[in-house]
């Protein structure tokens, strides 16, 4: 059984089912559906970010959330970005978008 704390976070966008949050990610109350997102899965490691409520909560209502402070092991800086949810039926993934700015690069 999946520890459930709390409060649901949302639908699940597979079976509509409510999502809580257990010990290592978020999951769906139906276990037959098999939604999960993972609190420590390498997208999330590797930007040394962590998954929280809030990022969740957005995921599942709008398909997507606005990250500060992204990390790039290739520049070693931070960056900004919109994580979309891209989930597959099978796995669920998660995207990069990159607002457009206007202006020249100096
Ligand atoms: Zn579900």
């Amino acid at each position: 059984m999946f520890m459930e704390t709390g409060e649901s976070l949302g639908i699940c966008p597979r079976c509509g089912n409510k999502v809580y949050e257990g010990n290592s990610g978020y999951h769906c109350s139906d276990r037959s559906c098999g939604f999960s997102m993972w609190k420590r899965s390498k997208f999330w490691v590797s930007k040394k970010k962590a998954l929280t409520r809030d990022m969740v909560s957005s995921l599942l209502k709008d398909g997507k959330v606005e990250v500060k402070g992204l990390y790039s092991p290739k520049t070693n800086k931070k960056y900004d970005a919109t994580v979309l949810l891209d989930d597959t039926g099978e796995f669920v993934n998660f995207k990069l978008e990159f607002e457009k700015k206007d202006g020249g690069k100096s």
